[in-house]
């Protein structure tokens, strides 16, 4: 019976003190107090200083220093966890990753001919208040995994290694910034004396020893992390594609100048030539030494700058794309993977279109879509919350009526990715007695839901990629 003035806790507060997890756990943790106060132990100490502590003691071992210059001229010792070490150390604590461990390996044994593919992704964090976030305390977040453990234990976060957690604003202070620290951390990871290319990182699954070797398949930043991490300009640079070969700034006059060039309106795919890893690897080389000869009084600055706005890329022979013995197993444009979320969802060409299409639809306003997205339309259950307050992006507080701007859909990328669907089931009662009116626009409209489909589909493995 529980002691009088104490209530009983309910499943649901009980959660609110552990955090969330499954039942089954929450009944192994207060299985285990009960053991714990039934030798006579004292239950762990709850005080976070102490877990922190403990923590700290736990990873001692696992830690790297790294020496980096500063942009100053002095130097500082970079921390984070040896990639491989955290790897084996956490297979060999967590029996059920060991298990996906050993049943990936069944399937494909990661041999030194025929290696696993790694996927490293990055990308910054604000810890804390969603609604106040405070930009000093943006990190850095860096995690990876192997393809070959399966969609099912990628998609759980706990099966992500974490070695890298970088206060964003000290890595500006460092001479090369995050390229830099990218091209030392995969040094360490891939060609360390326990590298996944050269000797392979030992596991221990259930006793037996596993060599793992791995090969860098897919590195997957977002499009800030492509430009720091690629020393890249960035679109707004002449060259606003990375991928394309032949494509430059609108109204430079340089396409018109140059035979096979398009500028980034262009939107007929056949006419784009993709730019192949070697001559991204040329240009990165010409500028290396471009800024060597500048530096050394051989080269005007003019010159110089030239050389960076023509090729598109940052002089930065510390970076990560500018290091020859890595690229030998860090292909850099081979293993870029941009991710579509940001490139076709919010503020990307799915935003864009939507906007073009409510501008172009005279016969209706915003005030329709929202009414529209409070009727009677029901969602799966995952989607449930989200799905119920979708109106809110048509809703005046977002839309405010003075302002001068032209329309926008203000709405975050899971908000768009349900809101897609329902637009285009709008659109199709809308004009359904109507099939000749604003049929361009619809064309238009339905092909850019058809991109999001189809990349839908390969994400949930029901489309041949
Ligand atoms: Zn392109």
């Amino acid at each position: 019976m529980s002691p009088k003035g104490h209530k009983r806790l309910r499943p649901q507060e009980f959660q609110c003190l552990v955090g969330r997890c499954s039942d089954v756990a929450l009944a192994r943790i207060i299985k285990e107090c009960a053991r714990v106060l039934e030798r006579g132990d004292p239950l762990p100490h709850p005080a976070r200083t102490k877990i922190a502590d403990d923590l700290r003691e736990e990873v001692q071992d696992l830690l790297a220093k790294v020496p980096m210059q500063l942009n100053d001229g002095g130097d500082t010792a970079w921390s984070f966890l040896e990639p491989n070490r955290l790897l084996a150390h956490v297979v060999e604590s967590c029996p059920p990753l060991a298990q996906a461990y050993g049943r990936a390996t069944n399937e494909h044994m990661p041999t030194r001919q025929k290696p696993w593919d790694l996927m490293i992704c990055y990308d910054e964090f604000v810890p804390g208040d969603k609604l106040k976030s405070y930009a000093a305390r943006k990190c850095m977040v860096l995690a990876y995994n192997f393809k070959q453990l399966g969609e099912e234990v990628l998609c759980k976060d706990h099966s992500w290694m974490i070695p890298i957690v970088q206060r964003s604003t000290s890595i500006h202070d460092i001479l090369g910034g995050w390229s830099h620290m990218l091209a030392k951390y995969l040094h360490i990871q891939l060609l360390g004396a326990q590298g996944l290319a050269t000797a392979g990182v030992m596991l221990l699954i259930n006793g037996a020893p596993l060599l793992v070797y791995a090969n860098v398949q897919s590195i997957l930043p977002d499009y800030d992390g492509v430009r720091i991490g690629w020393d890249w300009k960035g679109a707004s640079g002449l060259r606003p594609c990375l991928r394309c070969a032949n494509v430059f700034k609108k109204h430079t006059d340089l396409a018109a100048r140059l035979d096979n060039c398009e500028e980034i309106t262009c939107t007929d795919k056949a006419l784009l030539m993709e730019r192949t890893n070697t001559e991204f690897e040329e240009d990165v080389d010409l500028v290396t030494e471009a800024g060597v000869a500048y530096m050394a009084g051989e080269m005007t600055l003019e010159r110089f700058t030239d050389i960076q706005r023509s090729t598109g890329q940052n002089f930065n022979p510390l970076g990560f794309v500018a290091d020859k013995t890595l690229r030998v197993h860090v292909p850099p444009l081979d293993v870029l993977n941009q991710d579509w979320v940001h490139g076709i969802l919010s503020d990307g060409i799915m935003g864009q279109e939507m906007c073009c299409f409510i501008e172009a639809d005279l016969g209706v306003s915003m005030a329709d879509y929202e009414t529209f997205m409070k009727s009677d339309l029901r969602f799966p259950k995952h989607y449930y919350t989200k799905g119920a307050r979708l109106w809110r992006v048509f809703d005046e507080h977002r839309n405010k009526p003075d302002n001068e701007e032209p329309t926008k859909i203000k709405g975050d990328a899971s908000e768009l990715m349900g809101l897609y669907a329902l637009m285009r089931h709008f659109v199709e009662l809308r004009f359904k007695d109507q099939p000749h009116e604003l049929d361009v626009e619809r064309a238009s409209f339905n092909a850019c839901c058809d991109v999001v489909d189809v990349i839908l589909q390969m994400k949930n493995c029901l489309f041949g990629s």
